[in-house]
């Protein structure tokens, strides 16, 4: 089966050929670690993830190497340690940082059904020469001002971009537009405003590395130059891979840099060979954002949102519903639905053994460039003609698993009546008790005309599956009946 992948840089679908079918290789920039993961940084892990088991299935387990970084340097993160750990001196504080979030961050990307990349380098372990030999940051840089690509000036060494005839391919913006549009002060010590950052000094209470340019810390960039190298350096010697991926986010001006940085280095006429870009993911019809109160982690999603844990199978199928370069809009409706869907599969489910090999429909749709909304189609297909078998296959295949146990939904304790922290399960027994209670304080608050709070109950017993009737007694009062939605 051929797969076809859309490639940002050339703007077209193109059929996959790998460099080397015996090491099918792929970059994705990884989270930068001083705070929970949010629903949208899940996006390009979870995109990400089913094609890499695609990959490993078209060309073999063992013949496909997924590099995904960990950014453990970065100004937020030392803004981070120093308010958590005032106490500390600042490395121990920066390390508990890291480690504590990127523990939480494999642990949210493993509920979400995700199998851990080939390599999960840290930057701050290829900032300085390796002992092993792996490419380093350090080196990099050497290597670029060497060749004339880089120069020092103002404590910092820039990247300097007119040194690199066709700057800008990715993104598109062509040096001479981004000199003619830019309206920001020159920095006096930069060649040209948009020379970027490969290394810059620290201060005493900033971490450092020695260099040979003193005491400092790398740029952004350079960081995923140097670890797509140390591990995915082609059998020819030449660093060049075959898909590079993230958001669309850093089309630029972070993959445009690594290119940048990447191919003057190496002296190659390309990075890597597809450039994959996932579409953002917004809440409720909004950005997502702190102030507008709509910000909603990974973790959050497992434990309680709108009063409940929600199963990382359910949130991974919400997920795959919009096609990865399509904007996705992630409501409560939707993952409801999404559920709902996936418990109706399952149900007919149990004690099926996914002996059947993947259906060749859902291999057809993923590798037309990871169709995944037909995906589902075909998933429904499988579900309504009860091909069993294969509807289990394919669910394993995408990295759900279709054990019921598995998904229920927890009703939170934290939404749940002071005391009383049960437990219930969607599709089972749910506590009528619970939802009585749900029901009364709605009453109440629609007796005092606080809508927003009605509105806010019913929403949460929508989700646990409970469905509202409001009508009114004999008497005329209004009285609220419920039953669970079929
Ligand atoms: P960051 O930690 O901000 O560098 O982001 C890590 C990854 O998540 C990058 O690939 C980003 O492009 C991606 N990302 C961040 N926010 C969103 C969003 N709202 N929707 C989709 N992807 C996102
Ligand atoms: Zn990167």
């Amino acid at each position: 089966m051929e797969l076809r992948l859309y490639d940002t840089l050339t703007k077209e679908k193109r059929v996959f050929t790998p460099i080397d079918p015996s090491n099918v290789r792929m970059y994705v920039c990884g989270p930068t670690v001083y705070d929970f993961a949010h629903i949208g940084n899940a996006r390009p892990v979870i995109v990400f993830d089913v094609l890499f088991r695609l990959l490993r299935h078209l060309y073999g387990a063992d013949h496909v190497t997924y590099v995904r970084n960990i950014t453990d340097v970065d100004d937020k993160i030392n803004d981070r340690a120093a308010r958590d750990f005032p106490g500390l001196p600042l490395n121990e504080a920066i390390r508990k940082v890291t480690e504590k979030t990127a523990d939480q961050f494999q642990a949210d990307v493993a509920a979400l059904g995700c199998l851990p990349p080939t390599h999960q380098p840290r930057a701050t372990e290829f900032v300085l020469p390796r002992a092993d030999g792996r490419t380093d940051m350090v080196t990099l840089i050497k290597q670029l001002i060497a060749r004339g690509h880089a120069y020092e000036a103002g404590g910092e060494v820039l990247f300097d971009v007119q040194s690199m005839p066709d700057y800008g391919a990715l993104s598109g913006r062509r040096l001479e537009e981004q000199k003619a549009g830019a309206r920001v002060a020159v920095d006096a010590h930069k060649r040209n405003p948009a020379d970027f950052v490969l290394w810059k000094l620290s201060s005493e209470n900033e971490p450092g590395w020695d260099s040979p340019w003193g005491r400092g810390r790398p740029g952004w960039h350079i960081e995923c130059s140097a670890m797509s190298a140390a591990y995915l350096g082609g059998p020819d010697g030449k660093d060049v891979f075959d898909i590079h991926g993230g958001g669309l986010d850093l089309i630029f001006p972070h993959h445009e840099n690594e290119i940048a940085q990447s191919r003057c280095a190496h002296g190659t006429p390309t990075m890597a060979n597809t450039w994959m870009h996932n579409g953002f993911l917004q809440v409720e019809g909004e950005k997502m954002s702190k102030s507008l109160g709509n910000f909603v982690t990974i973790n959050e999603l497992l434990n309680n949102w709108h009063g409940h844990g929600w199963p990382g199978e359910a949130l991974r199928l919400n997920m795959l519903r919009t096609h990865y370069r399509q904007p996705i809009d992630w409501t409560l409706e939707s993952l409801n639905e999404t559920h709902k869907m996936l418990w109706s599969w399952c149900e007919h489910l149990d004690g099926v053994k996914s002996i059947s090999a993947v259906p060749d429909v859902v291999l057809a749709a993923l590798s037309d460039d990871l169709n995944t909304p037909q995906v589902v189609a075909e998933l429904h297909g499988l579900h309504r003609t009860k091909r069993k078998a294969e509807l289990s296959a394919a669910l394993q295949f995408l990295g759900i698993t279709s054990d019921r146990q598995r998904l229920g939904r927890k009703v939170s304790a934290t939404v749940s009546i002071a005391g009383t922290s049960k437990v219930a399960f969607f599709g089972k027994a749910i506590d009528d008790e619970l939802i009585e209670d749900f029901v009364a304080r709605r009453t109440e608050a629609r007796a005092r005309k606080d809508f927003k709070e009605s509105d806010r109950i019913r929403d949460e017993l929508t989700a646990m599956g409970v469905v509202l009737k409001d009508g009114k007694d004999a008497d005329g009062k209004p009285v609220t009946t419920w039953e669970i939605a079929r």
